[in-house]
């Protein structure tokens, strides 16, 4: 039996799911954790369509018959998906209410009603406790599927009453074969100049998302342009740097709030390997490429600097999502990293 063929990559993990679907021993709630464009929703929608398929017997989910049709096109009436808003820093309470509401009317079809949670770190703890009566017991025949990059911010309550999931980095020849298959412009670009498509799938650190990234030329500068500012602002935290090399640093950052957040939220992800790294080193990256950019970007900071440093960007982030003054808070947050 083959599980989830739609996902690359993650052998042990569909293995695992697949079978305790098969043996009726299902898990209420999943909690799956990995990067941007690590196939969390595409295995999200497989377990729901793998609960309610109708097809063969050789595939789970078949992907041919009208249910794993369906809920493939987001177009099934009993399994929904709450994203975080573009306009919006967080998933509030009053959505997770609506959609617990929602959990107990009876399904209009399916044999599992599945209700996946795409940015489950961005709910705010009052949307995560609301979140609990349902997770510690759930109405019949619903399974709750909670997305997240990272679980600092998932309550422990949550955690423990949720199957954790850690989607697998992909190697890069599951990388090259996958994007070449769903992408016309990385067809292209593999058979044109299959170098920079090497490299480009070298870069990517095995998470699609980010190859495709790579490959769309127009995408491909916006990255850089992002990533080249935390860089900015990595290297300006440094002791030896001045405040207004901090503060210019910061001030370059982009100012629409959802991209701001999601600036700091790089930054927190660079900073955590450089902490990684400073402690044992050899954990594999998450901002950075490869051990000597890391050691390269923190020669000249301690671990306890990088941890207080850590520290007032995450109260940053958080005084932002709460609607502070971008320009205010990210010059409150240079002067404070100058006084550590
Ligand atoms: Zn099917």
């Amino acid at each position: 039996m083959e599980f989830f063929p739609e996902l690359i990559g993650n052998g042990s993990t569909k293995n695992r799911i697949g079978s305790s679907i098969l043996s009726g021993r299902i898990p209420h709630a999943f909690l799956i954790d990995g990067d941007a464009g690590s196939g969390k929703t595409t295995l999200a929608l497989g377990i729901a369509a793998a609960l309610n398929c109708e097809g063969g017997k050789d595939v789970l989910p078949c992907g041919e018959c009208g249910v794993c049709k369906r809920i493939k096109r987001r177009g099934h009436p009993d399994v929904k998906l709450l994203e975080k808003s573009r306009e919006r820093a967080s998933i509030g309470v009053s959505e997770v209410k609506e959609l617990r509401a929602d959990m107990f009317l009876s399904a209009t079809e399916a044999r599992y009603k599945v209700y996946i949670i795409s940015d489950a770190d961005k709910l705010t703890p009052e949307a995560q406790n609301a979140l609990l009566i349902v997770l510690e017991e759930p109405p019949p025949s619903v399974v709750i599927i909670l997305l997240c990059e990272g679980t600092d911010k998932i309550l422990t309550t949550v955690k423990s009453r949720t199957q954790y999931i850690a989607m697998s980095r992909f190697s890069r020849s599951e990388l090259s074969t996958y994007v070449g298959a769903i992408s016309a412009e990385a067809e292209r670009l593999m058979r044109l100049d299959p170098e920079k498509f090497d490299t480009v799938i070298a870069e990517s650190g095995g998470v699609i998302g980010r190859a495709l990234e790579l490959i769309d030329p127009e995408r491909s500068r916006e990255v850089k342009e992002r990533r080249d500012d935390i860089l900015a602002v990595i290297s300006a935290i440094s002791p030896k740097r001045s405040y207004a090399e901090l503060h210019s640093a910061f001030v370059s950052l982009p100012t629409k709030r959802q991209d701001t957040l999601s600036a700091l939220e790089e930054l927190l992800r660079a900073l955590s390997d450089m902490i990684k790294h400073k402690r044992a080193p050899g954990a594999e990256p998450v901002f950075f490429r490869d051990a000597e950019s890391i050691e390269n970007a923190c020669a000249e900071m301690s671990e306890k600097h990088l941890l207080a440093v850590y520290e007032l960007v995450l109260a940053t982030h958080e005084t932002i999502t709460k609607n502070a003054g971008i320009a205010a808070a990210l010059a409150k947050l240079a002067s404070e990293i100058k006084l550590i």
